[in-house]
């Protein structure tokens, strides 16, 4: 039975929302009905006004909110129905990606990317082989050495991203990445997205960058007060009036 209950959510769709409403006490909701699918290998962009629900629609995805009501799949698993001990294993299934970077500051680039496998007790002989192959993935592999406090935010944000990769997470999942970047380092960290996305990886991005979005012609989900308002296959920036 439960062999079978498994199966039936493992299959294209990597991300489910079926009528997810999330209310945090007597507040109107912050989600009010959401409902969505994203494929294996699908790019999506998130985009919406301050307060429309996209960090709430993060939370509930890496499972550090439950929903009010409604279902949420993810990687085959309902995350509401996950018992705490399994939590853990579960946020394997995504590598995420902050606006601030959230780097270890008194370690080496190579140890913040190593450390992400050291707690999920990689043996070292494989973190020795993996940590370079991501982080030449970053184009960072002549700075392992470096103190992250030495580097530029661009080359922030990659140690951030080889180390929400070195995990080989089937969901990448980014909130605001080039919030803190010039316009050259958002599009490289952008261009970095899109090939991993080609070799197969999910990459969800929550952005306000109207120009990057108009430009990738990816598919747009737009927010607004907690509902999708629009949901277009190469779509670009929703204008939030
Ligand atoms: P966004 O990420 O798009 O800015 P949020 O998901 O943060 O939107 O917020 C959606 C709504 O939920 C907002 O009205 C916000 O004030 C409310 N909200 C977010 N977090 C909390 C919380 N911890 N407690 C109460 N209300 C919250």
């Amino acid at each position: 039975m439960k062999k079978r209950k498994q199966k039936q959510y493992d299959d294209d769709n990597i991300i489910v929302l079926e009528d997810v409403v999330k209310v945090y006490s007597e507040n109107t909701p912050a989600l009010d009905g959401v409902s969505l699918t994203i494929k294996r290998g699908e790019f999506v962009f998130i985009v919406g006004d301050s307060g429309s629900g996209k960090s709430t629609l993060i939370k509930l995805l890496l499972r550090e909110l439950v929903p009010t009501e409604g279902r949420i799949i993810v990687n085959g698993q309902n995350v509401a129905k996950l018992r705490r001990r399994k939590i853990p294993k579960f946020r394997r299934n995504i590598g995420v990606v902050f606006q601030d970077f959230r780097l270890l500051n008194n370690r080496n680039v190579y140890e913040n990317v190593a450390f992400a496998q050291r707690i999920v007790q990689v043996p070292n002989k494989e973190i020795k082989r993996n940590v370079p192959h991501v982080l030449s993935i970053v184009g960072l592999a002549g700075k392992y050495k470096a103190r992250t406090t030495q580097l530029s935010g661009g080359e922030q944000q990659r140690v951030a991203l080889a180390r929400a990769l070195v995990n080989n997470p089937p969901i990448i999942l980014a909130d605001e990445p080039t919030g803190n970047l010039d316009p050259n380092n958002s599009w490289e960290i952008m261009k970095l997205f899109e090939e991993i996305n080609e070799q197969g990886t999910t990459v969800v991005v929550v952005t306000h960058n109207r120009e990057i979005v108009n430009a990738m012609r990816k598919r747009v989900i737009a927010m607004k007060k907690g509902v999708i308002v629009s949901d277009e296959e190469k779509g670009g920036y929703v204008d939030e009036d």
